[in-house]
């Protein structure tokens, strides 16, 4: 029996590495944390994708006092925009997100806690990356020497458009991922969210099954 624990936020990211994981685990769990301001047509895409992927349980943890540094003060916007990382930058997001994964995994007895970075996100965020990820599982080891738990990221090496063929591939029920930062009835295909998806569903040629409320900016 092998289990896994997916932090699942309602974009295609996560719900391709959970369907991923549908595949190859015999028990998935999935887990939403609702932080600050967290887009609630993202927390409801979570569970539809949840129960399509025909999950054990889906969990959702609230942890409102985590905010993304635009709804944190001046001082911090200043720097991280200086550092040229986007402000929807969380300080120790991962590293809160993966421990909340690890206890899950740990109590439900689950051997993987499985989060969605893809390629692009090592890029733009200082706390993405391989090399975190296995120091961070160096110190699981020695936390929790008694079980084979461990933090995995299946995507981190495939870029947006690769995450897309695989989503395909996997039969991911996109019409349900969102990835807009409204919270519309319909995603509202112009918001920076909107844009990227667009952007990566026509180089990858594939019809998007969305409905935006702006079809053609
Ligand atoms: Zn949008």
């Amino acid at each position: 029996m092998t289990g896994s624990l997916v932090l699942l936020s309602g974009g295609i990211d996560s719900a391709t590495a959970l369907f991923m994981e549908a595949r190859s685990s015999d028990r998935v769990v999935t887990l939403s944390v609702n932080y600050h301001k967290r887009n609630k047509r993202e927390a409801e895409a979570a569970r539809r994708i949840a129960r399509a992927a025909g999950v054990v349980e889906h969990l959702e943890v609230d942890l409102q006092f985590i905010r993304e540094a635009m709804d944190l003060d001046e001082g911090i916007k200043r720097e991280v925009t200086e550092l040229g990382v986007p402000l929807t930058f969380i300080p120790f997001r991962n590293l809160v997100f993966y421990s909340v994964g690890l206890y899950y995994a740990y109590v439900l007895r689950l051997e993987r806690a499985v989060v969605g970075h893809v390629f692009e996100d090592a890029s733009l965020f200082p706390d993405v990356g391989e090399r975190n990820i296995a120091a961070l599982n160096g110190i699981v080891e020695r936390m929790v020497p008694w079980r084979r738990l461990r933090v995995v990221a299946p995507l981190l090496g495939m870029k947006k458009e690769e995450v897309v063929r695989t989503a395909i591939e996997l039969g991911v029920p996109l019409e349900l991922t969102w990835s807009c930062w409204l919270e519309g009835e319909r995603q509202c295909g112009t918001c920076p969210g909107c844009r990227k998806r667009r952007e990566t569903f026509a180089r990858v040629g594939y019809q998007d099954p969305t409905e935006y409320d702006c079809p053609n900016p």
